[in-house]
């Protein structure tokens, strides 16, 4: 067995051997935030969906590779909920299962921030997590060195029409971001921990143009969002709209509230014909006279994604030319029309 000699050249040794080693840098998250402090123009960031179960990283990795040429600040990972299917057993009876079909989120994040040396920013939701279980997720996150979150609420389970918390869990995203905001000041759940290290999320929300579906109106809804902004949230990410005047308006009447973080538009080019009925009934929101009526003369999915990749690029511009701190496009799996807007309008 090899003995070494002295401390110092103990230490020596090991600096030789990790040349040798080729061992990876340490990396460094920058948080939203301050990306958006130290950026000169529009940023630009994307979502990427975890891969279904069963396919491998690679099957992710070609949604981010024609996008990694714009220098994307940052790249959101979305959280699935587990849904309910069920499977029909031997003795003809039927059993209600659970299965969770896009799992990984925070190892996909760690998996692109080492790929691509882009910073990430995993969606955590209240549904299906006890307030323990959220503290565990967080600590993960922690101890890889991420330090962007975005809190979400999530939607009921599907085939469900209300969203039903956990026993202990979040019924709203407010107390989510609450949460988070108490680690930050080192305050665990277990009081038996004194002096807890604190953690440091940069914390993002959701916010919604077109109201959010259960709101009884637009102002509760600011009231809401609020809440969460006062609760710590650092920045809001809008959910997706094709009308940039509806976006202005929410600013406004966010700035008139109080709310004064940040707030990044969401942008999700039309790619199908199926988009024309499928978004504004999943999403809530409005397709534009004008929109409409050009995807109306479309026969074809070719001729309604040259249409919507054209509507995004013209919206794009408008908002760049209006000083937004940072344009975020859900690729949904369709990174190459994404693609094509960032490349005729950035
Ligand atoms: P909340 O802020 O809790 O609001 C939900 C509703 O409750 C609103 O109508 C609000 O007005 C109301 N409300 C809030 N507080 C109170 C209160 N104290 N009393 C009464 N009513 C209240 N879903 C996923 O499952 N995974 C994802 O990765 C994901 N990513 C998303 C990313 C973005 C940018 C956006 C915009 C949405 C995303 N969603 C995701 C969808 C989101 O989970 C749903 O829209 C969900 O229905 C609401 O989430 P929220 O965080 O806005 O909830």
């Amino acid at each position: 067995m090899r003995k070494y000699k002295s401390p110092r050249l103990c230490l020596n040794l090991v600096k030789i051997d990790s040349k040798f080693l080729n061992l990876p840098k340490i990396r460094t998250y920058l948080k939203v935030t301050e990306h958006i402090a130290g950026a000169k123009s529009t940023l630009f960031s994307f979502e990427v969906l975890p891969s279904l179960k069963g396919r491998d990283i690679q099957d992710l990795f070609s949604g981010v590779d024609p996008l990694i040429e714009f220098n994307p600040s940052f790249i959101n990972v979305t959280y699935h909920r587990e849904e309910f299917v069920f499977k029909k057993l031997s003795n003809g009876l039927h059993e209600r299962r659970s299965t969770r079909k896009r799992p990984g989120t925070v190892s996909i994040c760690a998996a692109i921030k080492n790929k691509y040396g882009v910073d990430t920013v995993p969606h955590l939701i209240c549904g299906g997590f006890s307030r323990d279980e959220t503290e565990s997720a967080l600590l993960d996150m922690h101890y890889l060195g991420m330090n962007n979150v975005l809190a979400l609420r999530g939607d009921p389970v599907k085939g469900e029409s209300i969203f039903v918390p956990e026993r202990d869990g979040h019924a709203h995203a407010s107390t989510l971001v609450k949460q988070i905001s108490e680690m930050n000041n080192g305050n665990y759940l277990d009081d038996e921990i004194v002096e807890g290290i604190p953690t440091d999320f940069c914390i993002g929300v959701a916010g919604y143009p077109e109201k959010h579906f259960e709101a009884q109106n637009l102002k509760t809804d600011l009231r809401h969002l609020k809440e969460k902004v006062d609760a710590g949230a650092h920045y809001i990410v809008t959910q997706l709209f094709f009308d940039n005047q509806k976006y202005f308006a929410f600013v406004d009447a966010c700035r008139k509230s109080g709310i004064d973080v940040p707030i990044i538009p969401g942008i999700k080019p039309i790619t199908t014909l199926k988009h024309i009925q499928f978004l504004p009934k999943t999403f809530y929101i409005d397709l534009p006279e004008a929109l409409a009526d050009e995807l109306e003369k479309c026969k074809t999915s070719e001729q309604a994604m040259q249409v919507g990749i054209e509507w995004s690029i013209q919206q794009v511009k408008e908002l760049i030319s209006h000083g937004v701190p940072c344009i975020h496009f859900y690729t949904m799996g369709k990174s190459d029309a994404v693609r094509r807007i960032v490349k005729a309008a950035y």
